[in-house]
């Protein structure tokens, strides 16, 4: 109730948002002992190749398994970290876990990393991902970093070099959430990507008549091919949808439809197989 009508419905609303804060600086406090007290989680979620079916690589996704609260969604405390100054300390912990995970692997499956543009605007990143490299063993190539449109809103010639930087190590680098940020598309000219990431807000309704949603696709596609960028649709819930960006030239496609991110022992059972080919599991259930 933003508008009140009265003084008692203005109290409610200032109560609310005095709760969030609370909530927020309680989860801010919790977030300092978490990694410490191993809270911390990797979940992987596969990534099919759409010519083959098969899965070449996982997203590590961050899950936190708080004491209290139960599973709590990065969406909800990647922020915090970011604003708290944790993100440092979080973000390395993801790295080295994921390379050692990837490192156990059987195959080549690559292992995707989220990168927050506060790891990416501090110049130590490339020597920590060189160490976690290292003292793991992965290959630089099975390595692909995330990294969102929203670093190109930082210093241009910095930005260059953290690239230049990323790339002399090896791996890879993926835009994620493509088209949901900054919108010029002038930096595609010279930031190194080998994949882009389709953001899940283009799949939704991309199935319903008269969407515009599957000419933007299909525009991303050409645009990726074009710049010899591989391309993931994210998101894919549905069979429709699986289809219908199969049919727009997608390479790759992630989504509850083949699976959600699972934790590394179920990963390793279904990874047993040098290749791994999975089948879409129908309509997601809730
Ligand atoms: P993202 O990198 O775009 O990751 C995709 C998100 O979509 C994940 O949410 C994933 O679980 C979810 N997803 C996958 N398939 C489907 C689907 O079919 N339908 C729907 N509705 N959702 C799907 P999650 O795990 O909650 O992560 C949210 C965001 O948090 C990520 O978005 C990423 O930006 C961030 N994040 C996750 N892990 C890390 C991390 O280790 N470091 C950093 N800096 N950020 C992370
Ligand atoms: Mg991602
Ligand atoms: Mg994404
Ligand atoms: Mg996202």
């Amino acid at each position: 109730a933003a508008k009140g009508n009265g003084r008692g419905r203005f109290r409610f609303y200032s109560n609310d948002l005095h709760q969030a804060a609370e909530d927020r600086r309680a989860l801010e406090e919790d977030l300092r002992d978490a990694l410490s007290r191993g809270e911390m989680q990797l979940g992987y979620q596969p990534v099919v190749q759409s010519k083959s079916n098969m899965v070449t690589g996982v997203e590590a996704l961050v899950r936190w398994n708080h004491p209290e609260r139960g599973m709590i969604s990065p969406a909800t405390f990647v922020p915090i970290a970011e604003e708290a100054n944790m993100i440092w300390a979080l973000g390395e912990w993801v790295l080295r876990k994921a390379c050692e995970d990837a490192a156990s692997w059987p195959g080549d499956m690559r292992v995707a990393v989220n990168v927050s543009p506060i790891q990416f605007a501090n110049e130590e990143l490339p020597k920590i991902v060189a160490s976690a490299l290292a003292s793991t063993g992965l290959p630089p190539d099975r390595l692909e970093l995330e990294i969102t449109e929203s670093v190109f809103l930082g210093d241009s010639a910095e930005t260059a070099r953290m690239f230049k930087a990323l790339k002399g190590l090896g791996v890879r680098l993926a835009l994620d959430d493509f088209g949901t940020g900054y919108s010029s598309l002038g930096y595609l000219q010279s930031a190194p990507f080998d994949k882009i990431k389709i953001d899940q807000s283009f799949v939704r309704g991309a199935t319903v008549p008269g969407s515009r949603n599957a000419a933007i696709i299909a525009a991303i596609v050409a645009l990726a091919e074009a710049l010899e960028m591989e391309t993931t649709a994210e998101g894919i819930e549905s069979l429709d949808q699986l289809d219908l960006v199969r049919k727009l030239g997608v390479s790759h496609v992630q989504g509850y439809v083949y699976s959600k991110a699972v934790a590394h022992d179920e990963l390793l059972e279904h990874a047993e197989a040098r290749s791994w080919t999975i089948k879409p599991a129908g309509p997601a259930k809730q």
